[in-house]
């Protein structure tokens, strides 16, 4: 008998109807002998409801009362999807992540699971019941509800499906599994069939939302292979996995874009050791997330530093840059809101040279300028307007080939 881990993310429960497919599903997979556990999020749009009546209602909003508030979706939900189980004859019992045995630490609004002792799961388990666990929550080491952040259903399905040593983990969503790019906005992308957690991980790093990227690097710790896959159409998704000798390598398998940063330049600071240390520790203990670093070289012993920051962390970086203008001997500093990142990803792109040159063309022929330009052993990203970011994926998306019947490409000189 096999035990599978099934997430429903916030479409695919998002009504009354939804529901009840979601528990034909469940029926359906438990007729062929496995044994079901459930993890629900809130139902559609409920999570960004719940934020927006808080700040509506607070400006101070403390993150333990923000947690209670935001758990209260869940738990909705895995109380409704119990009760359509029971109504087709399937026996269920809901948890919420206090009761699931999720310990996490204090910290609220985004806490880290501690451990998962998961007693009550596997009791229910045993007494031919369907566990529905309330995702992304828990209880916190000082006796508080706490939410785990957003996407982190995810990592409660994972989680899960370890402590159980589950035989498949499914993350069921409202796309078919992971594209080679955002199909609404490029509706000839293509579903991969498998992919690596390294390939994955490079792809949420830089802006594909699914799956979330916390939950790809708990799996990949823990060996936990991860199945993406639709819940409207039911047919078989992307399977992320360890990466495998004969695993088909793509030079490119994917592109994804990001607008949530913002780009900051320091102009004009000193070329002596200690100025980049003593910049970006004062950003850190802001809790700041310095993302692309650049620094230009230097002409009369002076340089620009250009680094990129989530939109929301960009006050503080400039409270803090502005703070040390003096300290450092820079002659200011200027920021830009208007960017998003673009990306290009492909294990294969270590052994196939000409992947930079191709993407480099392809923005150059469609008048595209670069800011910045950051890699890693299988990634390539260019910062860009914003303005011309889903161009560019368009483009690149074609001329690496990856559409439904695009071409294969060279990328040689
Ligand atoms: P859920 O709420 O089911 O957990 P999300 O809404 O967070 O899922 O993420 C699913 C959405 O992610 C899809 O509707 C899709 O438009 C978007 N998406 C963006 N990039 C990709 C990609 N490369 N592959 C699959 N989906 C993507
Ligand atoms: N409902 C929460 C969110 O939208 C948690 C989740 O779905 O993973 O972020
Ligand atoms: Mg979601």
């Amino acid at each position: 008998m096999k035990t599978v881990v099934q997430k429903f993310g916030g479409t695919s429960v998002a009504d009354a109807d939804r529901i009840r497919q979601v528990a034909d599903n469940v029926a359906r997979t438990r007729r062929r002998g496995d044994r079901v556990v459930l993890v629900v999020s809130a139902m559609g749009k409920e999570t960004d409801h719940l934020l927006a009546l808080a700040k509506d209602v607070s400006s101070n909003r403390p993150g333990r009362e923000m947690d209670m508030l935001i758990t209260a979706g869940e738990r909705k939900a895995v109380a409704l999807v119990s009760m359509a189980l029971a109504d087709i004859g399937v026996p269920a019992a809901s948890f919420t992540g206090s009761q699931a045995g999720f310990i996490t630490d204090t910290n609220h609004t985004s806490a880290k699971i501690v451990e998962v002792k998961g007693d009550r799961i596997r009791s229910a388990l045993e007494a031919g019941q369907v566990p529905v666990v309330a995702g992304s929550q828990g209880y916190s080491t000082d006796g508080d509800v706490t939410f785990l952040g957003r996407g982190g259903s995810d990592t409660t399905a994972v989680a899960l499906a370890e402590m159980l040593g589950a035989d498949s983990c499914e993350l069921y969503t409202d796309v078919s599994g992971v594209f080679t790019t955002d199909p609404r906005l490029v509706p000839e992308a293509t579903k991969i069939k498998r992919i690596s957690f390294d390939e994955m991980l490079e792809m949420c790093a830089t802006g594909c939302p699914k799956p979330a990227m916390r939950s790809v690097e708990y799996a990949s710790r823990h060996g936990v292979s991860l199945h993406v896959r639709s819940a409207f159409t039911w047919e078989p998704g992307t399977w992320i996995v360890e990466e495998e000798p004969d695993m088909e390598q793509a030079v490119i398998r994917g592109i994804t874009h990001d607008p949530s940063q913002a780009k900051v330049t320091v102009a004009s600071l000193p070329d002596r050791p200690g100025v980049a240390g003593t910049l970006f520790r004062s950003l850190a203990e802001r809790q700041v997330n310095v993302d692309m670093i650049v620094q230009n070289t230097s002409e009369d012993h002076k340089t620009d530093i250009s680094f990129t920051v989530p939109h929301d962390e960009l006050e503080a970086t400039l409270a803090g840059v502005n703070g040390l203008l003096g300290e450092l001997g820079a002659s200011g500093v200027s920021a830009s809101s208007d960017i998003a990142r673009v990306s290009v990803i492909g294990a294969g792109m270590k052994s196939h040279p000409g992947v930079a040159a191709a993407m480099f063309e392809t923005l150059a022929a469609n008048e595209i300028n670069i800011d910045m330009i950051s890699t890693s052993t299988i990634r390539i990203s260019c910062v860009v307007a914003e303005a011309d970011a889903e161009r560019a994926v368009m483009v690149l998306h074609k001329r690496f080939g990856l559409g439904q019947g695009d071409d294969a490409v060279e990328f040689g000189g």
